[in-house]
């Protein structure tokens, strides 16, 4: 029997994408040969990479504006360096909320001073800092989105007179947001998007070609654009996956469509965790994801009997990060309204039976 997947990453993807990438890697398209035997110069993946890099500034609203899509490999982690590499000549300032910032920060100390110019770490990251000022003299401005495990979301793009990069690894095309606040968006395939192995940059390109140092070939952005994301072997069957994701969004209504299919997701279960006296949630309320439900029981003792309930409704992935404990249900995109309803439902027979 199928899960309810629950899992923070990678995670769940769309079931019409499943059977079409099983399908594709029995045999792509009729050509007679799987899609991850194909050569990526393959005309037919040439088109792919194309239409990928196209409906992922589409979705965005992005078409026009200057902006360029990438598939790069490297992970999210791989970009907290690619973003210093290529946009960090002195200094930079960083919001840190949540342990990916935290990431991010170390690894662009590599290159410059990076300032920290607001900062939830006080309270273990369980809120969102509402007070940041982007100064205007540094090079760029960075911040996370969406804290995958502490389940906290930015609600708006902090305002910024400097280039503004985000890491929006868990909740790309979740919602509507003017994303042409935002300089260069990047984002882990195997949250919101795809299977693991590429990741998506978004940036516009007259913020790129900026800083003086040298930058190899497989960091430098602008050596990835010239290639059309081509510049060595793209992760073919991730992309395709990516792509087909996409075509399930578009094909949905966009991102305006699943936004409003996501808040309504996110308010059943937060509504059940503020209801339910056995349950209390992690996140500052005004903060809370749609993307990560962070949450506990009030009584840890009653443990085993809320896991064992869980479990039997067929549920998985529902535990918390190891440094916030408790519970964490991640609800991205291709998780169906009647998948919440189950957890919803076990939520109130726990109540019942603890
Ligand atoms: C998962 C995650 C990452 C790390 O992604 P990798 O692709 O494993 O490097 C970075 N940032 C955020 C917000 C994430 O959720």
């Amino acid at each position: 029997m199928k899960k309810h997947n629950f899992s923070a990453g990678p995670s769940i993807l769309p079931q019409p994408v499943i059977h079409q990438s099983a399908q594709a890697i029995l045999d792509f398209e009729n050509m007679g040969l799987s899609i991850m035997e194909i050569s990526h110069r393959d005309k037919k993946f040439v088109a792919v990479m194309e239409q990928a890099r196209s409906l992922a500034i589409e979705l965005l609203g992005l078409e026009g504006k200057g902006y360029q899509a990438l598939f790069l490999q490297g992970g999210a982690s791989m970009q907290f360096l690619s973003v210093a590499y290529n946009l960090l000549e002195k200094r930079a300032v960083y919001a840190d909320t949540g342990t990916w910032s935290a990431n991010a920060i170390k690894e662009a100390r590599f290159l410059g001073d990076i300032d920290i110019i607001s900062s939830s770490k006080d309270q273990n990251y369980n809120y969102i800092p509402k007070d940041i000022v982007v100064p205007q003299d540094a090079d760029y401005f960075h911040f996370t989105s969406n804290n995958t495990i502490f389940g906290t979301q930015f609600k708006e793009v902090p305002s910024s007179e400097i280039p503004v990069v985000c890491d929006m690894s868990s909740d790309i095309f979740s919602r509507e947001i003017d994303y042409s606040k935002i300089d260069l968006i990047y984002a882990g395939a195997q949250k919101n998007m795809g299977p693991a192995g590429t990741t998506l940059v978004v940036v516009k390109e007259s913020i790129l070609g900026k800083v003086s140092r040298a930058i190899p070939n497989i960091l430098n952005y602008q050596s990835h654009i010239a290639k059309e994301s081509m510049y060595h072997t793209p992760a073919v069957f991730a992309v395709y996956v990516s792509l087909l994701t996409m075509e399930w969004l578009k094909q949905l209504g966009g991102v305006a469509a699943i936004e409003k299919i996501n808040k309504e997701k996110a308010s059943l279960l937060y509504h059940e965790i503020d209801r339910n006296p056995l349950f209390k949630g992690f996140a500052a309320t005004e903060d809370r994801s749609l993307m990560n439900a962070t949450f506990n029981l009030t009584n840890e003792g009653q443990k085993d009997i809320f896991d064992t309930l869980w479990k039997e409704a067929g549920i998985s992935g529902l535990n918390g990060h190891r440094s916030v404990g408790g519970y964490r249900a991640s609800i991205y995109n291709a998780m169906p309204l009647e998948s919440v309803k189950v957890l919803v439902d076990v939520m109130k027979e726990f109540e019942r039976k603890a």
